[in-house]
């Protein structure tokens, strides 16, 4: 599987045609990392007018890898979340139609199904955290959960026109009087504002510690998951321990979570308790070959993601954990008002990018002078 960063002319945009041709190109924004929340904001600042400069190596990454669902309602479920967080998720959700048609990624709407046990319960759950269900036999079929397309929709952000795409690791950064400088294999990078979309992987040199602290509250969690060339569902199918989605020319069968795993390694044990789960929710025995892949996601003590300013022109955009997918339009939106300056929206603080990693306030004196 390969990134869309990685297919020859898609990699370098506006014209330049090798890494070379990158030394000193200055642009309003840079982009360190073209996963889905890296491009998504790209995009976002891109439509809103700005120059913007997406700096990867083109590897394969978990956005590339990821199953592709927008699921509030599973992942409430799953994730036993309360109704402000399921409400959290339903807001992010339901961005997608709008950022969906604005860079022209294709939803697949076929509603998602409970197909695992207890219905009853998982239907008065959904609906206690708000979402809309419905009920045939033991299937609980949920509207509110779609899916996209990953390697089309990253490929759909990277062509987004106003974004140029520069080839390689961003090794440091540097400060300067316009913003700052990233270095990159092709030399310089400069922008007023820097946005850090860097998935699990580590923070590049030179940032300042407020950044350094953020970066310290995300831990690694890797998950496999498995293609088989054969249509074995038309709708995404999800139980307690897996799920099977349609994927283009085949299907997905995942996926595992393992907890501060920073390696992107497939397990026999897990592929054989994945494909079991898999055709309890099929109700057939898969008897096709199947290839499985690995990646790693970030993700917060919380599950929310980072997203926003953390001081001198730095953002982040960092962490998603299982729903980078979900939650891509909003961390954009989010994001570029930042660098705008435009008021924070409501979800902002939510996701604020310093929440786990701000000193703790000095205890106020009872009676201070200005009160007595
Ligand atoms: C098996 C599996 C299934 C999943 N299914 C879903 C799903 O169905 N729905 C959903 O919403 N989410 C899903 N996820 C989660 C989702 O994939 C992640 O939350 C999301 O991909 C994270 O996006 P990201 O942009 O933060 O990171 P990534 O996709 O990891 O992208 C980060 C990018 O930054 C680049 N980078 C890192 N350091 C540098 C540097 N110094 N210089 C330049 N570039 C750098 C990396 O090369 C990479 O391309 C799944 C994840 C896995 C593993």
């Amino acid at each position: 599987m390969t990134h869309p960063l990685a297919a020859g002319p898609l990699a370098i945009g506006c014209g330049r045609d090798d890494a070379a041709a990158v030394a000193d190109l200055s642009s309003d924004i840079v982009i360190i990392g073209a996963g889905v929340l890296g491009l998504s904001v790209a995009a976002e600042l891109a439509a809103r007018g700005h120059r913007v400069a997406v700096v990867d190596p083109g590897a394969a990454n978990a956005s590339l890898v990821a199953a592709g669902m927008i699921a509030p309602a599973f992942e409430s479920l799953l994730d036993r979340a309360d109704a402000e967080r399921a409400a959290l998720l339903r807001a992010a959700s339901a961005l997608w139609p709008g950022f969906g048609e604005a860079h022209g990624i294709a939803i697949d709407t076929n509603p998602a199904e409970w197909r695992g046990p207890d219905p009853d319960g998982v239907a008065e759950r959904l609906v206690a955290l708000g979402f809309r269900m419905e009920r045939r036999g033991g299937v609980v079929t949920v509207p509110d959960d779609v899916r996209i397309e990953p390697g089309d929709a990253l490929a759909r952000l990277v062509n987004r026109v106003g974004v140029t795409l520069i080839p390689g690791r961003a090794s440091a950064l540097e400060r300067t009087d316009e913003g700052w400088a990233v270095a990159t294999p092709g030399g310089w990078v400069r922008a007023a504002a820097v946005v850090l979309a860097t998935g699990s992987g580590p923070s590049p040199a030179g940032l300042p510690d407020a950044a350094v602290r953020a970066f310290g509250t995300v831990r690694a969690i890797a998950g496999q998951i498995g293609w088989v060339e054969r249509p074995l569902t038309d709708r995404v199918l999800r139980g307690p321990g897996g799920y099977v989605v349609p994927s283009k020319g085949g299907a997905l069968i995942g996926a595992t979570m393992v907890e501060d795993q920073p390696e992107a390694v497939v397990n026999a044990t897990a592929s054989a308790r994945l494909i079991t789960e898999a055709e309890a929710l099929i109700g057939e025995r898969i008897d096709a070959p199947v290839a499985w892949r690995a990646a790693v996601r970030g993700a917060t003590p919380d599950g929310l993601p980072l997203a926003g300013g953390v001081g001198e022109g730095l953002h982040l955009a960092l962490a998603p954990r299982r729903n980078g997918w979900l939650m891509g339009p909003l961390v954009a939106g989010v994001v570029a008002d930042g660098i705008e300056g435009r008021p924070c929206r409501p979800r902002a603080a939510a996701l604020d990018p310093l929440r786990f990693s701000l000193p703790a306030p000095e205890p106020r004196l009872r009676f201070s002078p200005r009160e007595a």
